[in-house]
């Protein structure tokens, strides 16, 4: 069963190739997906390579094969960040020149001991560009995005976000700014993704306004949490998708993200279970957050 056409669902996957597809990136990828097909909309594929140190060799190719054996098909060619540098540098020009973004030559060394919060020294320095990472300057107000699971979430820019970088010291773009202006680019209306990205939104809201780009709509699948409900330290790591395990694997995660798949999908395919979610897809089941004994032995 399949949805007609509908040309205003427009979703997608972003996934980064510095690792493997892990459980939590099926979780994203498969709530993106249903939520797409469900209402016969389409599904981009889109490979966030904007750091090639960062990128682990062979991790583009792992991710499409991934992707495949577990029987996602994506909409049109794959978009590489890689081969968007021009557009990305027009729109850092213009912020720049406009005086919505300044140049910071700080090092690592002055930013340290506040928390991430770049404390503006530089900006009313008046840098030029060369050699200098590029910073957004933000508004000392609250935005707030309304997700269709996580609720509302608000962030006070200039307190719990500061300046922020749009293009590093190395020349190389950041998350931010491509993430905004290629959603937009690609006509994008509804991100569905990992609720780690939740308090990036208010920034990329942010950008949106400034850029005069129209606001997707969110939805942010569970967090996997500690039983404590703390977060899961960066250290932990899921292992990487293994092909055999490709059923199993995505019966576990529509579980984790709340739907009831029945038993007549044991020893089903990967498209026969893609089909069930897409017939049978509701985002209200989703829940807000998931402890990691759910997500691994639910
Ligand atoms: N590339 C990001 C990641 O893999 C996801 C970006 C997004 O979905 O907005 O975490
Ligand atoms: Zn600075």
């Amino acid at each position: 069963m399949t949805a007609s056409p509908n040309p205003s669902y427009i979703g997608r996957f972003a996934p980064t190739p510095s690792g493997h597809l892990h459980f939590g990136s099926l979780v994203a990828a498969l709530a993106s997906y249903l939520d797409a097909r469900s209402v016969g909309g389409r599904w981009l594929l889109r490979m966030e390579d904007l750091d090639p140190p960062r990128e682990m060799p062979g991790a583009q190719a792992a991710i499409l094969d991934a992707l495949q054996r577990y029987g996602f098909e994506w909409d049109g060619e794959l978009v590489r960040q890689s081969e968007r540098h021009d557009a990305y540098a027009q729109v850092v020009d213009r912020l720049f020149s406009q005086g919505l973004a300044y140049a910071c030559t700080c090092s690592r060394k002055q930013l340290e001991g506040y928390n991430g919060i770049y404390p503006g020294l530089c900006r009313n320095a008046g840098h030029s560009m060369e050699n200098a990472a590029i910073r957004l300057r933000v508004p000392e107000l609250e935005y707030a995005v309304e997700d269709r699971v996580q609720g509302t979430f608000r962030q006070h820019l200039g307190r719990d976000a500061g300046d922020f970088v749009i293009r590093r010291r190395d020349g190389l773009y950041a998350y931010q700014l491509a993430v905004v202006l290629d959603d937009a680019w690609q006509g994008v209306t509804d991100i569905v993704r990992g609720a780690d990205l939740l308090d990036s939104t208010p920034r990329q809201l942010y950008l949106q306004e400034l850029l005069g780009l129209s606001q997707p709509r969110y939805l942010h699948v569970p967090l996997i949490v500690q039983p404590d409900g703390h977060k899961l330290g960066k250290s932990y790591r899921s292992p990487p998708l293994t092909p055999d395990q490709a059923s199993p694997l995505l019966l576990r995660a529509l579980r984790a993200l709340g739907q009831a798949p029945d038993e007549s999908l044991d020893g089903a395919s990967p498209r026969e279970i893609l089909d069930w979610g897409i017939a049978h897809w509701n985002a209200g089941l989703i829940p807000r957050t998931l402890t990691l004994a759910e997500a691994q032995l639910r």
